[in-house]
């Protein structure tokens, strides 16, 4: 095969970022997918005749004007993209179990003080400094806002304070702290969350929320068109096990069936601490190495996607977080006995039926070690059903109808009117992403030791870069920025920052 300029590792939103970016600059690249779908976890799948998302439910900062809008334009995909903005009011619904009032996330900054406002009138001036204070974070970030210039954050304060002291001492009412925090599945947040990741997050959402409309796949799928038009080589069933080196640069990128591609530049947007087993022991230091792989994950998620009975279930044009537990932040530190502390739900927009909601994806904790004694088995993804064995499959619908009775307090109109659903586990996203441990986000961050799971996209190797979820931040907002931040690497930032800007 021809020798490239970069060859980019998976085709997650992050590896497809980039890639679109160096083919635009003229590169010559090549994206090589394990599996058969592209996109990572903007992966879909279809159960029942139902779409259903796999790991990208909604998107914030699409607004004309927003960040990811600005992003997407550049890549040429905001006038082709099927998107149904939330309700305004209301993008989130927070609950409490044994609480019957429903409290809101409204978009529009005004507005999300406004709507909280008419709950916590006493509150409203706390409010108005969290949205400032928000704000004022993202805004020293510069490439959440295409700025220019990198800046060093060393010693931000935002870093090493968590988000939960930052609200709980805001907040004097106890109440609104944690319907400010109830969202954090967003983040997987707990209490040693720094409060910028809080910041990043919530304030593209609050700013604008957004579902695709039948899938977030449409994005990958658009991204890959983009790439091929450009002249770029898009591969899936093409895994990467390995490198060929020369000194302190990769020559070039083996695959499990033995293939080999040769390439200038060779981007990683997989799992790190995949990749650093893929390198092996010769490139990095057993100080570094261990250190990656002791790094701390996100935990994972167990996904109950639940088809409803035809036109049964109004549409529902918001998600939900709901807490059966009085603290928000502690709700990944389950025990068996009393999992689930609460669960987040998120409707699925289908065109063909815009009255009724067709499907919802649940969603709960999940930590790799309930599911590790299957670790050995394989899902044989497309019809992974009982391909882990029987008991895999107890354990799964145990968890289901513990996940249901809890949902059914809160949404009756769901559970009753649910005709099938199928599950995913940490197992499951371990095997089709490629992760360690099926964890939902990467690293996880720790306002202690606020640099730890930091990294720059340059490594040891010369021309390896890392780019996606692993690099600083998670989501679709995230991973966009850090294949920038990646690519700026080739480019220069600067350079960079102004093509995007031009185009958007
Ligand atoms: C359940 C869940 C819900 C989420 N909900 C949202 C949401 O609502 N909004 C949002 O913005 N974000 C959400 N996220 C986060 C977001 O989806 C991810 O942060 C983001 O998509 C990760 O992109 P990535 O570029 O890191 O690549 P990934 O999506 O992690 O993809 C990596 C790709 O690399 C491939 N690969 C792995 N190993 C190899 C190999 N050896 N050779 C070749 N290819 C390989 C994989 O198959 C995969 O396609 C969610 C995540 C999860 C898990």
């Amino acid at each position: 095969m021809a020798k490239f300029d970069a060859v980019v590792i998976g085709s997650g939103l992050g590896g497809l970022c980039s890639a679109f970016i160096m083919a635009k600059e003229g590169m010559s690249v090549c994206v090589l997918e394990k599996n058969r779908q592209f996109g990572g976890s903007l992966q879909i799948f279809s159960r029942d005749k139902a779409i259903f998302d796999t790991g990208v439910h909604y998107l914030g900062g699409l607004d004309e004007g927003q960040n990811l809008n600005r992003y997407f334009k550049y890549f040429g995909l905001m006038d082709k993209l099927r998107l149904q903005k939330l309700d305004l009011d209301g993008y989130d619904h927070i609950s409490f179990e044994g609480h019957p009032k429903i409290y809101k996330h409204a978009q529009g900054y005004e507005n999300f003080i406004d709507v909280l406002a008419q709950d916590f009138p006493h509150q409203r001036k706390q409010l108005e400094i969290y949205v400032k204070t928000i704000n004022d974070i993202c805004a020293s970030f510069p490439l959440y806002n295409l700025g220019s210039g990198l800046k060093d954050f060393n010693d931000d304060w935002y870093r090493t304070t968590s988000v939960k002291d930052y609200v709980e001492n805001l907040f004097t009412d106890p109440l609104l702290a944690k319907i400010i925090g109830a969202n954090n599945m967003l983040y997987c947040g707990n209490e040693l969350t720094p409060f910028f990741i809080h910041a990043v997050v919530v304030n593209s959402y609050m700013q604008s929320a957004y579902r695709c409309i039948d899938g977030s796949s449409q994005i990958a799928k658009l991204m890959v068109d983009g790439i091929k038009s450009m002249g770029g080589v898009v591969l899936n069933y093409h895994e990467v096990s390995g490198f060929n080196t020369s000194g302190d640069e990769i020559t070039s990128v083996q695959m499990t069936d033995g293939k080999t591609i040769e390439s200038k530049w060779v981007i990683s947007g997989i799992d790190f601490k995949k990749l650093i087993q893929i390198i092996g022991p010769t490139h990095f230091r057993k100080a570094y190495r261990n250190r990656i792989q002791n790094l701390e994950n996100t935990p994972g998620l167990f996904l109950m996607s639940a088809v409803f009975k035809p036109n049964t279930v109004k549409r529902m044009n918001n998600n939900v977080y709901h807490y059966v537990n009085d603290n928000v932040w502690d709700s990944a530190k389950h025990t068996e006995q009393d999992w689930p502390r609460g669960f987040g739900a998120f409707p699925t927009y289908t065109s063909k039926n815009p009255d009724y909601t067709e499907n919802i994806v649940l969603m709960a904790y999940m930590h790799y070690h309930e599911v590790e004694k299957w670790k050995d088995t394989v899902s044989t993804v497309p019809k992974n059903i009982n391909s882990r064995g029987q008991d895999y499959e107890a354990f799964k619908l145990e968890r289901s109808n513990r996940l249901l009775k809890i949902i059914e307090k809160r949404m009756p109109e769901v559970t009753s009117n649910i005709q099938s659903f199928t599950n995913a586990t940490p197992l499951t996203y371990r095997d089709y992403i490629g992760s360690t441990d099926g964890t939902s986000y990467g690293f996880a961050k720790d306002f202690r030791l606020p640099m730890s799971s930091f990294f720059t996209s340059r490594t040891k190797i010369k021309n390896l870069l890392i780019t996606g979820q692993d690099l600083n931040l998670h989501g679709v907002l995230g991973v966009t920025i850090s294949a920038v931040a990646t690519c700026s690497e080739i480019f220069g930032h600067p350079y960079l920052i102004n093509k995007i800007k031009e185009a958007s």
